[in-house]
Formats: structure tokens, C-alpha cells, sequence
């Protein structure tokens, strides 16, 4: 491993790289789910840390801008962005330990692109050392610039594959005052999506997240994550949990109030409760969060990273679960998250007291049979975790042959010689 500290010192790694063919695979934060960051196994490539790299360059709160360097983690980005009063939207549970050059290598989503857009929507500019050891920058505080072909967002969720991000220019947002949590009991799928557009009509961009939560999700959180407990008085068969954030003072709380009561009446939903503390919101979210750790701790879970458009999410979340049924019978499935941007983590537990390795076996069998669903919706195989090492056999079969051509041709113009992160993506 390699741990440079500035952006020349990494030109000078890939030149060298370069003149004696040394295959090189970036690492931020080291908390990608598709293998991007991991070498192969034959103990010739190395890993180039990003995680020196830690100035911040530049933050200003009037143009509402700052330019950081690849190695600050999201949490760090964060906390800059609130130091001068001001608000980075990127969020995500791994955000103490991921970095903006992991996000923006990742095109990293999140639980605020419902309101903000992914990490390539929250990106001015880029600083990128290229394989042959030169550094381009895009870096720029403008939002109007309309000089040639956007090559920043061409290195935005490359997975390393193109450049090195050493730096960018990220845009901040005015601080929210107020952010109000609320759980919310439902009785399907379809009722989520109904009530989604109710919420969306009624508080517009304040609409911050909109997360789905199957019941089983919230028993298995229950069941093995310390000091967790029930939200609301009785159980349901589905949940949302959503997040309204606004720059005046009480509005999210009256206006969040007047939307849950409508709602309720007009059977949007079955139930729900608002955050009273900042404690209780964090109970809240931790409930979402710590799904994938409780499945993790109940035994094997296959895992999809799925977006399907948001109006085919019930007939989605219905036709899978009977295919399951039909082709693994007492699989459990748990299809939680960003529903707001019609992204599940359609996640499969294991059947009680199965197996684990045997059930694990199944996972190509398990991908296979949900992937070709979420294309027969005209979804996406991955929706915000990129393609990896994960699911690199899998891009020839979902992406248009043209687009594939285009993106093997990027790729032989910016690595001729094959060396950033190799066996990645395509
Ligand atoms: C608990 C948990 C929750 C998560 N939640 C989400 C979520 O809600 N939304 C989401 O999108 N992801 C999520 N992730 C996935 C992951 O956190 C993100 O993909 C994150 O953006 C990766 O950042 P990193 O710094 O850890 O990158 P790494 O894991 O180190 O690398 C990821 C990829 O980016 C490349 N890379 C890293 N840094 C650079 C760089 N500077 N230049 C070029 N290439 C680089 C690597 O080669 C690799 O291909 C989650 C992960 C965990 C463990």
C-alpha cells in the first residue's frame, strides 16, 4: 500500500506505475459493497491510499462552496460545511468512515436524494491525477459553465477505473433550522406509494427522505440490536420513515403535524409518530440503519442494490416475493430503503435455522432471478453501489452494446496501458 499525501506525489505514483506497468487500485475509505477497492490475489497490484489526503482547500459560504481533498471523510465534509453554517446533504450509515473520493468514485446516493441528487449532482469540479502521471482539474466554483464536454461528471462513479480523484469542489446548501423525524405504520406497499405522493405535494423539496421498512426488517432489528424498541403502539405489515427539513423555525413540525393527520384520514397510512428529541429521531434512524447489521447477525442474506421506476415498486416488491417463493421456498425476503428514489436494497434472508454456506451458494441463482425482474421494470442492476468487481459479468448483459463501446473506448483513451484498478466495471 501506498500512502501519499498530496496530489503531486500521486502523479509521480502513476507515472512511475505506468513506466513499469504496476497495476494500481484506489482506496478511500475502504466501505464499498462491490469490491472496487480490493486488489486481486496475485499480489502484484497495489493499493493507493487516498487517505492522507485531508486538506481542506478552500470553503466558501458565499458562493456556497468547498473544495476538499479526496481523503476527508463524508462526516469530516459534513462537519466543514456546518462550521461555517451551511449544510452538505450527503448521507449515508458509513459516512464516520467512507471519503469524498470514494463517494464521488462510487457516485455514492444515500438518504437524501430524494431532495439533493447523488454525489454527482453535489459536484462543481474535479481534481484528477490521470495514469500517465498528469493532473487534470475541473475544479470550479461556477454552476454556469458551458465550455465543452462535461468531463466531471465523466469521473463521477468511474470506481477508479478512469483517474485518481485527488480534490473537488462540492456545493453546500443553506443549514436547515429544522428537521423533523417521522415512523409511520402501513398496511402495503401500494398504501407507501400513495402516501409518498401525498407528502411530496404537501412539502415539496422539504420532503428530505422517504425510506421503506417491511416488518420483518423492523422484527429482526429488534431482535439483535441492543437498546432498540418498538416505534409505534401496534405492529404493521410495512413502515416509511420520513424526514421534512425546512430554513424556518416551526414550519416542518406544523406543517409535518397538519400532513401525518390528512393522511391518516384519507388512509395514507395506518399510524404514525413524530420525533419529540433529537435522541428519539437518532432511535428513529437507527432503526433504518441497522437493518443490513441485524440481517447480518440472523445468518445469510443475499443482497440486491435495485431501482425500479418509483409507480412499479408494489407490483416489484409482489412479483419478486412470489418468485422467491416459487424458487427458494422459506427464503425470507426483506426489501427495505430509499424508496423516494425507487431504490430497494432487496435484501433475502435466510430461511430460519438453514444453512448458511448452502444458502449463501445460491446467491448467483438468487441475482440472477431478481435482476432480470428489475430489467422486465426497466430498473437498474445497481442503483447506487456501482458495478465493482461484484457485478462486472453482469454490465454486458443490462447495459446498451453502444454505451458499452463508448465506455471501453473512454477507457482505452485515459489508461491505455491498463492500470487503474483493473478488473473493475468493465
Ligand atoms: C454501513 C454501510 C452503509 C452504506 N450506505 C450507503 C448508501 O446509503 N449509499 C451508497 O451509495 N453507498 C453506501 N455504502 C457504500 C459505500 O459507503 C459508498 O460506496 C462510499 O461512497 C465508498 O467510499 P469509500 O471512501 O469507502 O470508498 P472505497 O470503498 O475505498 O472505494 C470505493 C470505490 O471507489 C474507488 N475510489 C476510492 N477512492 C477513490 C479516489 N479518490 N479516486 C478514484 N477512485 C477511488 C475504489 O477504487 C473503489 O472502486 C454503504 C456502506 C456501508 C458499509
Amino acid at each position: 500500500m501506498v500512502e501519499p499525501k498530496t496530489s503531486a506525489e500521486i502523479c509521480a505514483i502513476l507515472a512511475l506505475c505506468s513506466k513499469y506497468l504496476v497495476e494500481v487500485v484506489p482506496q478511500g475509505g475502504n466501505t464499498g459493497l462491490v469490491g472496487g477497492q480490493t486488489p486481486n490475489n496475485t499480489g502484484q497490484q497495489i493499493i493507493l491510499s487516498l487517505r492522507r489526503l485531508t486538506q481542506v482547500r478552500e470553503i466558501d459560504p458565499i458562493s456556497n462552496t468547498m473544495t476538499l481533498e479526496a481523503g476527508v471523510t463524508l462526516h469530516e465534509a459534513q462537519e466543514f460545511a456546518h462550521s461555517v453554517e451551511r449544510y452538505f446533504p450527503l448521507s449515508m450509515a458509513s459516512e464516520g468512515s467512507c471519503t469524498i473520493g470514494g463517494n464521488l468514485a462510487t457516485n455514492a446516493g444515500g438518504v437524501h436524494v430524494l431532495a439533493y441528487g447523488p454525489a454527482r449532482d453535489l459536484t462543481l469540479g474535479v481534481e484528477v491525477a490521470l495514469a500517465d502521471g498528469r493532473l487534470l482539474t475541473t475544479l470550479s466554483k461556477l454552476r454556469k459553465d458551458n465550455t465543452g464536454y462535461d468531463l466531471t461528471r465523466l469521473f463521477i462513479g468511474s470506481e477508479g477505473t478512469l483517474g485518481v480523484i485527488t480534490a473537488a469542489t462540492l456545493k453546500l446548501f443553506p443549514q436547515p433550522r429544522t428537521q423533523e423525524i417521522a415512523f409511520l405504520g402501513l398496511e402495503s406497499p401500494t398504501q407507501a406509494l400513495h402516501l409518498l405522493n401525498f407528502i411530496k405535494a404537501g412539502a415539496g423539496i422539504a420532503l428530505q427522505a422517504f425510506e421503506l421498512i417491511p416488518s420483518i426488517a423492523l422484527k429482526l432489528v429488534l431482535t439483535h440490536i441492543p437498546n432498540t424498541r418498538e416505534p409505534l403502539a401496534e405492529s404493521h405489515p410495512w413502515y416509511a420513515l420520513i424526514e421534512i427539513a425546512s430554513n424556518a423555525e416551526n414550519e416542518p413540525h406544523s406543517l409535518l403535524t397538519h400532513l401525518l393527520s390528512s393522511a391518516i384520514t384519507q388512509r395514507f397510512a395506518q399510524d404514525a409518530i413524530i420525533a419529540t428529541s433529537l435522541a428519539q429521531a437518532r432511535a428513529l434512524w437507527s432503526l433504518r440503519e441497522n437493518i443490513s447489521e441485524a440481517q447480518k447477525r440472523e445468518g445469510g442474506s443475499i443482497k440486491h442494490d435495485i431501482s425500479v421506476p418509483i409507480d412499479c415498486i408494489p407490483a416489484f416488491i409482489d412479483q419478486a416475493g412470489q418468485l422467491i417463493q416459487e424458487n427458494f421456498p422459506q427464503a425470507r425476503p426483506v426489501p427495505f430503503g430509499h424508496m423516494g428514489d425507487g431504490n430497494l436494497h432487496y435484501n433475502i434472508s435466510q430461511p430460519v435455522g438453514a444453512d448458511k454456506a448452502q444458502f449463501l451458494s445460491q446467491w448467483a441463482q438468487m441475482n440472477q432471478i431478481i435482476h432480470k425482474l428489475t430489467q422486465d421494470f426497466g430498473g437498474s442492476i445497481s442503483a447506487e453501489h456501482g458495478i465493482g468487481q461484484l457485478k462486472r459479468h453482469l454490465l454486458t448483459q443490462v447495459k446498451d452494446p453502444v454505451a458499452l463501446d463508448i465506455m471501453r473506448n473512454l477507457k482505452t483513451m485515459l489508461d491505455p496501458l491498463g492500470i487503474l484498478n483493473p478488473g473493475k466495471v468493465i
